[in-house]
């Protein structure tokens, strides 16, 4: 069975990568059909609609325009920050816990006089290791694999300043916002990335959740939810997409799903690009989601936005969101909204429990920083991502450069693992160089200038980076 007529491109996956590459594709003129899986759009930027609340299942908030370029760009082109309220900044957003309170101001130049958790011999070592990546000048987040940092670890970086830096800042950044073990995950992703994002105090969300750009995006889309794709082959120039829901052929496709999931997808790809998709590794998170009926927060009601837990503090927590405080309308006036993220070695314990079990052991757990907590919990939500943030591992790194310099394909990706960068940035970034290559590829087919129309010219004019192509070879991998 076939369902539908042929399109030029069918996307798998309607999370930001796939929706941002299905825009940029029917901008520049070009048929496009996105097929996803779940019942809504979004992806591990999901927001349920409960109790009253708008509850962020996954991201949970992004920086200014400098540290997400590539976002801010698709938010003015929607249109979306044409109402200043509709993306608002996110006041006090990072504290980290220390000697039983929290310590506000945590990765903005502020804390280098407040504390932030951190004495003072490892603020200065903070200044200094900053002032070392700065020097740098190769710490590229679309690029992570050409900085000198080469393949050290983000242990290796941290190991020559003042212990603190690594147990109570870098290390539970990592781990609770990454999912990254330092002494496994590289360092040129996550500096490259810091460094890029610059001051907590740029954090910005979306006032009415975080799948606010997601929907944005799939109101200018064919999207067919409740369509998982099982299978992607290739036959006489097109590509065939296969469903229980019936298959799809299209002239092109764009995988935008975690790296595992397209490696399986696809079984017929060259070496290279199967090298690097099957060490794509990624971590799992899992976050339970808490409605309470009062706002309550670590260190009360002026409490910053995210608590960091360093393991020293408990190891099974990484991260507590007071979400009512990221902002009001997430959660029901005289209500609250918490979020307890669990750190990687709790989710190592506690991903294949129950949920009953999950919620309680974490909430008995963040009673400790949240006096009270368990009696005022109204609802509890437990969200797993069993591919929950790719991580960049030496090896992956190592792999990144021969994955990116390959011919343009009629089966290509998108995702943040494209760019070994686990944020949404990274997912949006991929899909203005997964749309580049997609349309010189069906150009390069039918004898077209990529820069004709319908082509990178009608693509620069979605507003998403058109960067695309300078790395890769132009032709494509097989001109069927
Ligand atoms: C707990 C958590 C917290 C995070 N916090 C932040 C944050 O604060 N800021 C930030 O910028 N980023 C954050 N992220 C990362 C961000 O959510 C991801 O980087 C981003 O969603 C990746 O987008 P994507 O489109 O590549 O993948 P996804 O969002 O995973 O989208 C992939 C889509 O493909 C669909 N799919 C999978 N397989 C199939 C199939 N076979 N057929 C059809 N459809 C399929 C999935 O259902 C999904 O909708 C967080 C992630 C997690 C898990």
């Amino acid at each position: 069975m076939t369902a539908g007529r042929p399109v030029d491109v069918a996307v798998v996956g309607a999370g930001p990568a796939g929706l941002a590459t299905a825009y940029a594709l029917a901008r520049a003129g070009r048929t496009v059909r996105v097929l996803e899986a779940a019942g809504a759009v979004g992806g591990r930027m999901r927001t349920l609609r409960e109790h009253g609340c708008l509850i962020d299942t996954g991201a949970e908030m992004f920086p200014g325009r400098t540290g997400y370029p590539a976002t801010w760009r698709l938010i003015t082109a929607l249109g979306l920050d044409r109402d200043p309220g509709a993306v608002p900044a996110v006041r006090d957003a990072l504290a980290v816990w220390r000697d039983g309170r929290p310590r506000p101001h945590a990765g903005r130049p502020l804390g280098l006089l407040t504390g932030a958790g951190l004495g003072l011999r490892a603020r200065l070592d903070l200044v200094r290791l900053q002032a070392r990546l700065a020097r740098l000048g190769d710490l590229d987040p679309a690029r992570p694999e050409a900085s000198s940092l080469g393949t050290a670890t983000v242990a290796d970086l941290v190991r020559p300043y003042h212990r603190d830096l690594s147990d109570r800042l870098v290390g539970p950044l990592a781990g609770g916002f990454f999912g990254w073990d330092p002494e496994r995950s590289a360092a040129a992703p996550l500096a490259a990335h810091l460094l890029t994002c610059g001051s907590s105090a740029s954090w910005h969300t979306y006032r009415d959740g975080m799948d606010t750009l997601a929907r944005a995006l799939a109101e200018h889309l064919d999207v067919t939810t409740g369509h998982p794709v099982t299978r992607v082959t290739r036959h006489d120039g097109a590509v065939r997409l296969d469903s229980p829901r019936g298959a799809v052929t299209a002239r092109a496709a764009v995988l935008a799903v975690p790296a595992p999931a397209a490696a399986r997808l696809y079984a017929d790809e060259r070496p290279a690009v199967r090298a690097f998709l099957d060490h794509c590794g990624y971590t799992p998170m899992l976050r339970v989601s808490l409605v309470l009926d009062e706002p309550l927060a670590p260190g009360g009601p002026r409490s910053s936005f995210a608590t960091l837990v360093p393991a020293a503090e408990d190891r099974l927590l990484g991260v507590i969101t007071a979400d009512h405080r990221k902002h009001p309308g997430r959660a029901p006036a005289g209500g609250g909204l918490v979020s307890l993220i669990a750190s990687p070695l709790g989710c190592a314990d506690l991903f294949g429990q129950p949920d009953r079990t999950v919620a309680e052991r974490l909430i008995a757990r963040a009673g400790r920083f949240v006096p009270g907590l368990a009696a005022h919990v109204a609802h509890a939500r437990v969200h797993r991502f069993e591919h929950g943030l790719p991580e960049a591992t030496p090896r992956a790194l190592g792999l990144r450069g021969a994955f990116a310099r390959r011919p343009v394909s009629a089966v290509e990706y998108a995702g943040d693992w494209v760019m070994l960068r686990p944020c949404s940035e990274g997912a949006v970034a991929s899909a203005a160089l997964a749309a580049e290559r997609v349309l010189a590829c069906l150009a390069a087919r039918s004898g077209l200038s990529r820069t004709g129309p319908g082509g990178a010219t009608a693509l620069s004019a979605t507003a998403l980076s058109a960067t695309a192509l300078s790395a890769a070879d132009p032709r494509p991998d097989d001109p069927r």
